[in-house]
């Protein structure tokens, strides 16, 4: 068992919703509830999914309007595939305001859920001062974490709205969130690169999709990390970085943690798996989202984040999809971007993290839950197994060997990791007490998963906290 004291050999006794007591083995009184037998399992915190878009409006193709699958259909994989939280976005655009935008959202999750569930507020687009003079109460409302894009990621398309915020709101951003406990969380691309080398690759005829890492570039990502921690130093904004790709953002994200600047990166496990070559095959595009696969280097580093430090979290960018609609597009321009895999991201973290590359239990905890909880607010309620907090539970069977099939994933027509082979997976998933998945078996329900209110602890907005 995974606990704040360390790794042991421990019971943990469940009182409703709630942990009651992490006790010695065998120390705990049978009592007239049910004994669930981990004796041979590892049993971690539930996990935090960071950074999820279901329900979500499709950019790639917007001659052809389309949303993501929502959460009755993407949590059903959470559940079996041990993640008890997972974090969405309510995008503000010019004309709307955080509360009904955040509402609306919540509103679509309610009933609609398998597990636990909040939402970030994305900050979009050329927003009046009214929608930055809302980010206090949002804060106090329990929804502190503030989405921004330094880059509208794709060619401006009159059917598609800007992802971009300019560097000045963005600064204005940061100065609110400072003052009142609340963090940024930062999609970083600089927009001019990125713009110049869809122009430069248009003009070159080079569109083929699997120039997206020539056109998403390392260089790109260090440059909008660097202005954006320069930003917040001046600010004294924390700052959350989703999905790192490259060694330039890692080393951004470790230089600012060694001059004591609460800044934490994200990476995805797409990135630190495959690498841009991966385009090349046939369901390559499979594992793009934006910004883009990087090179061997890269993945080398992200590994090197999350087994030792640097790296705070392991995310998804779910953004699930068919295989049809994933692989339609063929282009740098409309290649379809966004992942399918949070289902598979506690199961890939343990085989690869723990059993490939000698990450620690701790570590693995704190990649998968701990963290996530801790940065944006929902600790000690999740992410930990301590008396007192909710009882998420995920037990992992180290003794699984397989090769992903089909029928091991219970979301969209495919999965980005069949054929990918993994020691260990998750076989019991537990929400607030209730056994909501077992061996792949989904037991719970779209009624079980609950809105989560968060505050960030300051220890977290202070300095570089975990
Ligand atoms: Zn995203």
């Amino acid at each position: 068992m995974i606990t704040p004291q360390g790794v042991g050999r421990w019971d943990v006794g469940i009182e409703g919703e709630k942990i009651a007591v992490v006790a010695a083995a065998g120390a705990l009184p049978a009592g007239a509830g049910r004994v669930i037998d981990a004796s041979r399992l590892i049993v971690s915190p539930g996990g935090v999914e960071p950074h999820a878009h279901l329900a979500h409006s499709i950019m790639s193709h917007p001659d052809e309007p389309s949303l993501t699958l929502g959460p009755e259909e993407d949590t059903r994989g959470m559940a079996c595939g041990g993640t008890t939280t997972h974090v969405d976005f309510a995008y503000v655009r010019p004309g709307s305001d955080i509360q009904p935008v955040v509402e609306q959202r919540a509103a679509r999750w309610k009933g609609n859920s398998h597990v636990d569930y909040t939402f970030h507020v994305t900050l979009a687009g050329a927003l009046p001062l009214r929608v930055f003079e809302q980010i206090p109460e949002a804060i106090q409302q329990g929804f502190p974490s503030f989405k921004v894009f330094t880059t509208n990621v794709l060619p401006p398309h009159p059917r598609r709205a800007g992802n971009r915020i300019d560097f000045g709101r963005i600064h204005h951003a940061m100065e609110k969130v400072a003052a009142h406990g609340g963090i940024m969380v930062v999609h970083g691309e600089d927009e001019d690169l990125v713009q110049w080398n869809y122009e430069r690759f248009r003009e070159e005829g080079r569109m083929e999709g699997s120039n997206l890492h020539l056109v998403h570039t390392k260089l790109s990502e260090m440059l909008a990390f660097r202005r954006t921690i320069a930003l917040a130093r001046a600010s004294g904004a924390g700052v959350y970085f989703v999905h790192t790709s490259a060694r330039e953002g890692v080393e951004a994200i470790v230089e600012a943690r060694g001059l004591g600047l609460p800044v934490y990166g994200e990476t995805l496990h797409q990135y630190a798996c495959f690498n841009a070559e991966y385009y090349k095959t046939p369901r390559g595009f499979c594992s793009h989202t934006y910004p883009s696969l990087k090179f061997p280097e890269d993945q080398a580093a992200l590994w090197d984040g999350l087994v030792k430090d640097g790296l705070s979290t392991l995310a998804t960018d779910e953004y699930p999809t068919s295989l049809s609609l994933k692989l339609r597009g063929r282009t740098i321009e409309d290649v379809t971007g966004g992942n399918t895999g949070a289902e598979a991201r506690i199961g890939i973290a343990y085989s690869e993290g723990v059993v490939k590359r000698g990450m620690s239990l701790a570590r693995f905890a704190d990649i998968t839950a701990t963290n996530a909880a801790r940065i944006l607010g929902l600790y000690p309620g999740k992410g930990v197994i301590a008396p007192g907090s909710d009882a998420d539970l995920v037990l992992i069977d180290p003794d699984v060997r397989k090769t992903l099939a089909r029928d091991d994933f219970h979301v969209s027509d495919y999965s980005p990791w069949e054929g990918w082979s993994v020691t260990g997976w998750p076989a019991m998933t537990l929400l607030r007490g209730k056994v909501i998945a077992e061996r792949g078996k989904l037991l719970g329900s779209t009624s079980d998963g609950r809105l989560l209110t968060r505050r960030i602890d300051p220890a977290i907005l202070r300095r570089p906290a975990c």
